[in-house]
């Protein structure tokens, strides 16, 4: 039989309006969806194949990554047409880079298509620039939830998955920015219960409190100027 083919779909940050063109003709075609916690529901009403969620805690059972692999590519081998959706973009912090190897290693066509990534798209979402000419030159994105790992340097960051590591970041970002630097807490930008917290990395922990996730943590300059 001849095989299928994989696509690692990014859904973007939001509602369906943020899709792209291709990611909207895929989940058309897909016979199988395997889709994330991240993917905003009016996006799956989107697909017409069958739907398997494939959760992380807090959303049906935890699937670990072979399993995702094992299936994407059982699958394929059906000869099925699959979509394997991301919440924002495939390759950030998103395992695509892993799937991309196993699909390689196991010779399943594939196909990447690129999604707008919630470390770019929240922010312009609500007016925050990430540069700005004279003030910021250059930002970078993290993960904000391993407190060993060291922050990257640049003009403004970027970090996801901060809301559990709020009092180990508050220590790191004294480190590389006074205290009175502004920062924004997004807060499930573009979805329902959407919430924005301006401050201080001065006011961290306290600022994120009660906070819904997914939310992303905004540090620097250009945070004031909006
Ligand atoms: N691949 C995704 C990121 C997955 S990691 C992307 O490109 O956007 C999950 C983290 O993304 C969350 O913890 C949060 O920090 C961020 N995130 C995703 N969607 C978000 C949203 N709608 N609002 C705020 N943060 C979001």
């Amino acid at each position: 039989m001849a095989l299928g083919k994989v696509y690692l779909v990014g859904a973007g940050f939001g509602g369906p309006e943020h899709l792209t063109l291709k990611a909207l003709r895929v989940l058309e075609e897909a016979e199988v969806v395997l889709h994330d916690r991240l993917v905003h529901p009016e996006i799956l009403a989107l697909a017409r194949g069958e739907k398997v969620p494939v959760g992380k805690e807090g959303y049906g059972p935890k699937t670990p990554q072979e399993e995702i692999h094992r299936r994407l590519i059982h699958l394929a081998r059906q000869g099925l047409v699959v979509a394997r959706l991301h919440g924002g973009d495939p390759m950030v912090f998103g395992r695509g880079g892993e799937e991309v190897l196993a699909l390689k290693a196991a010779g399943v066509p594939f196909e990447v298509v690129p999604g707008l990534t919630s470390a770019v798209g929240a922010p312009s979402l609500l007016g925050l620039p990430l540069t700005f000419r004279g003030r910021a030159r250059s930002f970078a994105v993290a993960t904000g939830h391993d407190p060993s790992q060291p922050l990257p340097q640049a003009d403004t960051l970027v970090l996801l998955m901060p809301l559990h590591a709020l009092t180990g970041l508050k220590a790191r970002l004294m480190e590389r920015f006074p205290p009175e630097t502004p920062l924004a807490l997004l807060a499930r930008v573009g979805w329902p219960g959407e919430e924005v917290r301006l401050g201080r990395v001065a006011d961290l922990p306290g600022l994120g409190e009660g906070l819904p996730s997914p939310a992303l943590l905004v540090v620097g300059e250009v945070v004031g100027l909006a």
